[in-house]
């Protein structure tokens, strides 16, 4: 397929206004766009992912007045998360408007939406004037595409267009949370902290993200070629150069790895953890140690998917 690399959102909505897919920036990972009241484009998304049809995809709209476009109604719960966190990456799950195809839902009666802050991504979605269907632009179950080279690199024969932006500042997928109930749940720990959360409604419990509810958290994951460890200090990591080390606090000048990152904060850690992945993997890494966090903030999201990484790559 002749993919077309632009800069220009206006470009960008042309493609996805006629039914074509579409890689796009956000702040949290890259995109992989389609018009979601377009029942067969969105099927080329499953397809060009190979993703599990019965993992649904999350809904990516320009204005907080497209929300009734795909939701039947927002709840209380919504709109005062809305009001701290719109535009910004979290993601709400409200219920599905009858008119929205299926298959976006992956046959839920529910419906993920979501307003991503990043100027050129609210460009092209204005431009789009339709809510784009959009999972992470990746390959299912490999690392998620950070950069556009990234997202190319796993998409570039299935996709007509490619969006490129910056890299994502997050480099995190949003958070997820349940609106569909009176007390919100947390379907996925994201760039939004349950600490956030609390602050738009203080009785927002910290329990675990519930997986029966989530259907993205039954499948593997963020996962490179490499084999994932996690370590809790960086000396019980094997030196080679064939190995990787990725943490907070670095190794004793002794250890030497092929790869080696040492981010100076947990943000930067989150920023780049993907990419990182992506690089040991280009570079034939075998494995790969990870530096646990604290789970508060955004160690709670970086800890699920360093957690999900290590599960998958087994
Ligand atoms: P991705 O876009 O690849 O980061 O994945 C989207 C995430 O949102 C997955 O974990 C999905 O399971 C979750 N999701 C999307 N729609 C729904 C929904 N209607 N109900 C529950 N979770 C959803
Ligand atoms: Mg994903």
């Amino acid at each position: 397929m002749d993919t077309h690399f632009t800069k220009d959102p206006i470009k960008a909505a042309a493609y996805i206004r006629g039914g074509k897919l579409v890689v796009f920036p956000t702040e949290t990972v890259y995109g992989l766009g389609a018009n979601a009241l377009d029942e067969k484009a969105v099927a080329r998304i499953y397809q060009a992912k190979k993703r599990p049809v019965s993992n649904p995809l999350i809904v990516h709209l320009g204005s907080p007045a497209d929300i009734l476009r795909v939701a039947s109604r927002i709840t209380p719960t919504a709109e005062k998360l809305m009001e701290t966190f719109f535009p910004g990456p979290l993601t709400l799950i409200l219920p599905r408007h009858p008119s929205l195809p299926r298959i976006v839902s992956g046959g839920l009666d529910t419906v993920a939406v979501r307003m991503p802050a990043l100027p050129v991504t609210r460009q092209f979605l204005k431009s789009a004037r339709i809510p784009v269907a959009a999972p992470s632009a990746n390959i299912s179950g490999r690392p998620s595409a950070t950069t556009w080279q990234s997202a190319a690199e796993d998409l570039k024969d299935c996709v007509h267009c490619i969006l490129c932006g910056p890299p994502a500042a997050v480099g995190l997928e949003s958070t997820v949370v349940d609106c569909t109930e009176r007390l919100p749940a947390l379907l996925r720990p994201g760039a939004i902290s349950i600490e956030d959360l609390r602050t738009a409604i203080p009785e927002f419990s910290s329990n675990a993200p519930n997986a029966f509810r989530s259907p993205g958290m039954h499948y593997n994951h963020y996962a490179p070629a490499a084999k994932i460890q996690i370590v809790i200090h960086p000396g019980e990591a094997e030196s080679g150069n064939d190995k990787g080390y990725i943490g907070l606090d670095s190794p004793a000048s002794e250890t030497v790895f092929g790869k080696c990152r040492t981010p100076r904060h947990i943000e930067e850690y989150g920023h780049c953890l993907f990419e990182f992945f992506r690089d040991c993997d280009r570079s034939g890494i075998t494995k790969i140690y990870c530096q646990k966090v604290a789970e508060t903030g955004l160690g709670h999201a970086l800890m699920d998917r360093l957690v999900r990484a290590a599960r998958s790559s087994r």
